[in-house]
This record gives structure tokens, C-alpha cells and sequence, in this order.
């Protein structure tokens, strides 16, 4: 079996949930649930479920694996009825195991519900012990029970109701989606870390997904992003929003923009796929270089590389290609074995690259493993000079929002300084752009973001447990110049 946790050859940030939730009067509400998950699956990878209202009762199917390996047609014909929600999972907190899994399912005496969630919570373990202390048992160990708990508690109040109470007790990133057996609600946290988008299907049907690429492939139309601390309600009036918590500081994560959401998704009206461009021509403007080609990471920064080619007037090619159909390699956790993931992912065209001196674009480092691989393969196809440009500002400070981003030590930013990183590559020169450089591709003020990860400026307050990572102070120059010899012998 599979260790799902074994790292992998990709060394990105991880998001943990895509999660949807489908009103469909007319239709078969968990297969318009099953096709929005699909185009959410690059959102979480180790588990899927879906569960449905029929209005009497809610139903409930999950499992380990990619949304195409647990659903078929026989199991989406045993989940009839018109209110769905859909997750997709990549753990953050508690194990990667199926009590884990999501939506979670809560029975009550008057009724069922079903929640699905996206982001995490910073006071779950305060929370927990309160609940444990009343009598509320847990089935696993994810945060999202804990919100799936509390609306279950004054569930007889109304979704609406419960959700509201739910929410002043809640404190962390949540973007979510419940069902009971007739009604569906969305609601987001009040600082909006983790994007929600509400929208219609249809005469009567309605659809709220993490992403707008979730609407296309089901013929649903995004309407808007709920505001932060905002609620929808969905049942046979039709869709209604209502406040649940005042807006606290609109602080959409960055990283959205830069990597995890779609490029073909829209947030803060923006169509991500520009936005990454407009990063690749800041970074251009910031880290010129005299050079022969821009090759891009695949497939992510390809946008940016595009962009950069645009402003620097340097021709773009790909200079590798991705496999496709490697989703993750699953390889044992051993730098060599790591080292080789790299090699089965991507495959350098050394006609695009000898003799050449290469612009590499791509959209962040993390513990740099997957970066120095890539330049060592750009080297040994005949390129002269390697010039690496990210469109991730350096990330500093680790995510407590529902990233995972690996702790604060493995952080190549927190330990060494960008020339460290740049010998540890064995790049020829490295640049990464600037806060200001990636908001300005947003267009939209510096103030509507968590920028957390990049300045240590963490928008929803950590509590000191969770604090501890996050607030150690930098190793001073002679440490870091240690940790980054040690790190050179380790990985050469
Ligand atoms: S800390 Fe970074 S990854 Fe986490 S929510 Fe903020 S910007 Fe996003």
C-alpha cells in the first residue's frame, strides 16, 4: 500500500480541499457534485466523497483516492436526490485516513447534515476539549468534524441558525459547504482566506464551488464570491445570502493567485491565468538577465514564462515536457529516490536547451529540493547558463490556513539568503519577485491578502501552541551559513 504522506517529487505547496455543493431540483444532484470535483481535483488528491439530501434523508459515499477511483455509475445511482455536497481532500490536520475523509456525516434527532470544508482551523484543540468535556464524542481527528459537530448542536434552529452560531465559535480559514436533506448552505470565514463562489445552474438549480472552474462543465454560471463572514442559503424559495460575521480584514490567500487555484479560474474578478502572466512581466521588469531562451516549469509557470518572455523580449520555449499521467509519484521516502521522481516527471528536450543560456520560470520554492533538480537536468542537457525566476515572492513563514507547506526549518527562505539559494541550486543566478510585484499583477490593494507565508504577518492571530513554529527568530548569519553547507553535503 501506497504511504500517502511518502514526500513526493513535487516539492509545491500542497492545498488541502476543493469542496462543492450543488442545489439541483431537476437533476441528479450527486452527479453535477462528481463533475464539479473533477475540475477540483487539482485542489486535494487522497480522498473524495460526495453526500446527498433526497429529502428525507442524507446518504453518503467516500473514500481514499482520486475522484475518478471512487466514483463509478453504480455508486452515483445509490445517491439519488437534489442537494449534494463534494470534497476533495489533501490532509492538513489529523492523519490521511477515511474517518478523515470528507464531507463528514452527523445525525441528529432532527435530522441529518453532511459538511464539507476547505481551509483550517487555529483553535481546534481548545475547541475539542470543550466539546469532549460536554460529551460530544469525535469520530476522527480533522478539524472539519469539529465544525460539523458544533452546527450539528443547534441544527434544530434552522441551518441558517446553526451555521451562524457554528461560526462565532470558529477561528481559523473556513470555506464550507453543508446539506441536510433539503437544504444547502455555504459560508466563509471573516477574513475570506480560502475562496468560495456561489452561482446559478440552470432554471432552478444553483451550484457553490472553491472555484469557478468548477461552473463550465456543468453549465453553472458563477454569480459572486461570498463576501468574508457571509452565509448563502439554498432551498425552494431559491438562493439568499445572508451575514453571519462581520468582514474582520479581507485576507484572500496569495498563493492562490500564484499557484494552487486554476488558471482558467477567476478570483477577485480576476482571470488567474493573467494575473500569472502580469507576474512573469514583473518579474522581468525586476530580475532582468541577459539570455537565449524562457523555458517554463510545466505546467505551472508557464504563464509566468510567457510573460517574462513578453517584457524581456527573450524568445519562449519549452524546454521539457511533463508526464501526464504521473498525478503524484509515490516513491519512498529517501533523497535519492526523491531525486529520481524529478527525472520520471519531467524530460528535458536538449535540442531546446544546448548551448543555450535559459531563463527557467516557476512559481515558488519551498525546501528547493525539486528546483535543483530541475536546474542539474537543464545543466547536464547542454544549457550554458541557468537563470531561475519565481513568481512566489521567498516564503519565509510557514501557512497555518490549510497549507502545507512543510515546517518553518525545511523552509529554503527561512535558512539561508536568496545567494545561499542560489548556490544550493547551482543556478547562475536567481530572482524572486517582490510582494509588491505579485499584488500588482492582481491589481487589487495590499490589503486584501494574507501575505503570510512571505512577511510573517499573519491576519488571523496563531495561537501560541501553533505560534511556536511560526515566530522562531531566523538563524543569525553564521547559523545560516552552517545549516546551508549542511544541506549542500547532505544533497550533493
Ligand atoms: S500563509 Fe501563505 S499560503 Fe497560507 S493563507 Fe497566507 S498567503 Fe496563503
Amino acid at each position: 500500500m501506497q504511504d500517502p504522506h511518502a514526500p513526493t517529487a513535487d516539492d509545491h505547496p500542497k492545498e488541502e480541499c476543493g469542496v462543492a455543493g450543488v442545489y439541483s431540483p431537476g437533476q441528479d444532484a450527486a452527479r453535477v457534485a462528481f463533475f464539479s470535483l473533477f475540475a477540483l481535483q487539482h485542489r486535494g488528491q487522497e480522498s473524495a466523497g460526495i453526500a446527498v439530501g433526497d429529502g428525507s434523508r442524507v446518504r453518503m459515499h467516500k473514500d481514499m483516492g482520486l475522484v475518478s477511483q471512487v466514483f463509478n455509475e453504480e455508486i452515483l445511482r445509490g445517491l439519488p436526490g437534489h442537494v449534494a455536497v463534494g470534497h476533495t481532500r489533501y490532509s492538513t490536520t489529523g492523519a490521511s485516513v477515511l474517518r478523515n475523509a470528507q464531507p463528514i456525516f452527523c445525525q441528529s434527532l432532527v435530522g441529518d447534515i453532511a459538511v464539507a470544508h476547505n481551509g483550517n482551523l487555529i483553535n481546534t484543540a481548545e475547541l475539542r476539549a470543550e466539546m469532549e468535556a460536554k460529551g460530544v464524542r469525535f469520530d476522527g481527528s480533522s478539524d472539519s468534524e469539529i465544525i460539523a459537530r458544533l452546527i450539528v448542536e443547534n441544527i434544530d434552529q434552522g441551518p441558517e441558525k446553526a451555521v451562524a452560531l457554528a461560526m462565532e465559535r470558529l477561528k481559523g480559514a473556513y470555506s464550507c459547504v453543508v446539506c441536510t436533506p433539503r437544504v444547502l448552505v455555504g459560508f466563509r470565514d471573516p477574513n475570506g482566506v480560502r475562496p468560495l463562489v456561489a452561482g446559478t445552474m440552470g432554471e432552478d438549480g444553483y451550484l457553490i464551488a472553491s472555484e469557478t472552474c468548477a461552473f463550465a462543465p456543468v453549465a453553472a454560471t458563477p454569480l459572486r464570491e461570498l463576501e468574508p463572514g457571509e452565509i448563502v442559503v439554498v432551498d425552494e424559495q431559491g438562493m439568499r445570502f445572508a451575514r453571519g460575521l462581520p468582514t474582520v480584514r479581507p485576507s484572500m490567500c496569495l498563493f492562490e493567485f500564484i499557484y494552487f487555484a486554476r488558471p482558467d479560474s477567476r478570483i477577485y474578478g480576476r482571470l488567474l491565468y493573467g494575473v500569472r502572466e502580469r507576474m512573469g512581466e514583473n518579474l522581468a521588469r525586476e530580475h532582468p538577465v541577459d539570455a537565449d531562451v524562457v523555458v517554463p516549469v510545466p505546467d505551472s509557470g508557464i504563464p509566468a514564462a510567457l510573460g517574462y518572455s513578453r517584457v524581456s523580449g527573450i524568445p519562449y520555449r519549452e524546454g521539457m515536457m511533463k508526464s501526464r499521467y504521473i498525478h503524484r509519484t509515490f516513491i519512498q521516502p529517501d533523497q535519492r529516490l526523491r531525486e529520481l521522481g524529478v527525472r520520471m516527471k519531467l524530460t528535458p528536450m536538449a535540442e531546446h536547451l544546448e548551448g543555450k543560456r535559459v531563463v527557467l520560470v516557476d512559481d515558488s520554492i519551498v525546501r528547493a529540493t525539486t528546483t535543483k533538480q530541475i536546474v542539474r537536468l537543464l545543466f547536464e542537457s547542454g544549457a550554458t547558463e541557468v537563470h531561475v525566476r519565481i513568481t512566489a515572492p521567498p516564503i519565509m513563514f510557514p501557512c497555518f490556513y490549510g497549507i502545507d507547506m512543510c515546517s518553518k526549518g525545511e523552509l529554503a527562505a527561512a535558512r539561508m539568503t536568496i545567494p545561499q539559494i542560489c548556490e544550493h541550486l547551482g543556478a547562475t543566478s536567481l530572482g524572486y519577485l517582490s510582494i509588491h510585484g505579485a499584488v500588482a499583477a492582481v491589481g487589487q490593494p495590499a490589503n486584501r491578502f494574507c501575505l503570510a507565508c512571505f512577511n510573517g504577518d499573519y491576519p488571523i492571530p496563531v495561537p501560541p501552541g501553533l505560534e511556536k513554529h511560526a515566530f522562531e527568530k531566523p538563524p543569525d548569519v553564521g547559523q545560516m551559513a552552517a545549516v546551508a553547507k549542511d544541506q549542500l553535503s547532505l544533497d550533493l
